[in-house]
């Protein structure tokens, strides 16, 4: 009815236009219908995105915490991997590659990784590196990364610069295989943002380490990072005990080392004791990860987590999500890539809380059956 009748109208307002108007109308209706898609497509865009957190720290801890041994003296093999094998506790050993025929030397290295402690490079032959000529930096730097992983069945991709100084051109070798460096100065502040830039990463400072750092003088750090919500890296050197001489630099006894991991443990609800790898790929991962839906049902929710590091073997580190989910749903399940995962459900806030890699794979949450609903 409509069609004829606006037909008659722009015959008797133009009746030799007929042929002009119709394709400026034609091409109204295709602007109009971009027009629409378009809005149709950007609110499907938004609703793609979920509302959720990334934690600052795994499992929301309030700080990281690394204890890092230094050199591989003669008390680390046999004391250090020991004792914190024992306790649960990871660390990373910078290891002197020429040092490895102490303390159980590449056998200790192998047992020390397969309890996940991590085996960091701390060159061949402890030189200064902004003293070398560019071969010998490259011996020293990436050759001993290739060797140290290959003997040590693990992957090296942390790096302590031997007493300290490095300069840009030590800086772009270390970066060729490593994640990330740690020189020896002592600070006392640790704000979570200690990393602005991916250079920042290989100039990470620290706490020493020696007899005098009481259990307090830990105490009273730790609560500080966790204030600050930062990165506590700790240097330790040389630990004896009464059958083990180790006195190469700023020896404590084994029962130092142990009264300073039971002042840790007391803290482990408030800071993740981790290896220095996995507290870099943490923080680096956390702030470029993005969550997104892919679909969402009555029975299933998926989502995938990326972010914008391009090597995914180094930074395959699990983060922790906070996904807000609708008032009076039950979820059942979570899995990633097919691996079921552990999560917890705060039916105050209405929050489910896991831990997942980027690029990791799909993330699939089953939702409970609700009443009513047909079974299969
Ligand atoms: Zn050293």
């Amino acid at each position: 009815m409509q069609k004829p009748r606006i037909e008659a109208f722009l015959l008797y307002l133009a009746p030799n236009m007929k042929t002009r108007i119709y394709p400026t109308l034609l091409s109204l209706l295709i602007c109009y219908g971009s027009f629409a898609q378009q809005a149709d497509h950007k609110k499907k865009k938004k609703s793609d995105i979920p509302k959720y957190t990334i934690e600052n720290w795994f499992n929301g801890k309030k700080s990281a915490t690394c204890l890092t041994f230094d050199d591989w003296s003669s008390g680390h093999g046999p004391i250090v991997v020991n004792n914190l094998i024992e306790r649960k506790c990871p660390a990373t050993f910078f290891v002197t590659q020429n040092n490895n025929g102490l303390g159980g030397g590449y056998v200790q290295m192998q047992k020390a990784a397969q309890h996940g402690l991590e085996i960091g490079n701390h060159t061949l032959s402890h030189p200064d590196l902004t003293k070398l000529t560019s071969d010998d930096l490259k011996k020293e730097v990436s050759g001993t990364q290739a060797s140290l992983s290959k003997e040590t069945n693990s992957e090296v991709s942390t790096l302590a610069y031997p007493y300290g100084p490095y300069n840009d051109q030590v800086i772009e070798e270390v970066k060729k295989h490593h994640i990330a460096a740690r020189g020896v100065i002592d600070i006392n502040h640790f704000p979570y943002e200690f990393a602005t830039s991916e250079q920042d990463y290989f100039k990470l400072n620290t706490v020493g380490v020696n007899e005098d750092f009481t259990s307090e003088k830990f105490g009273t750090i730790i609560r500080k990072a966790n204030i600050e919500g930062g990165m506590l890296t700790l240097i330790f050197h040389s630990v004896y005990n009464d059958k083990v001489d180790d006195h190469s630099y700023a020896a404590i006894t084994e029962q130092r080392l142990n009264q300073l991991l039971d002042t840790l443990d007391s803290y482990k609800k408030e800071t993740w004791v981790t290896t220095m790898a996995n507290a870099v790929k943490y923080h680096r991962e956390a702030h470029c990860a993005k969550l997104k839906t892919i679909t969402n049902n009555a029975m299933e929710w998926t989502l995938n987590l990326t972010d914008t590091l391009s090597n995914n073997k180094i930074y395959n580190q699990p983060l922790t999500i906070n996904l807000k989910v609708p008032n009076g749903k039950k979820y059942i399940a979570i899995s990633q890539r097919g691996e079921p995962l552990p999560f917890s459900f705060n039916d105050k806030k209405n929050l489910i809380s896991f831990n997942v890699v980027p690029d990791g794979g799909i993330i699939r949450i089953t939702k409970a059956r609700e009443k009513g609903m047909k079974k299969k």
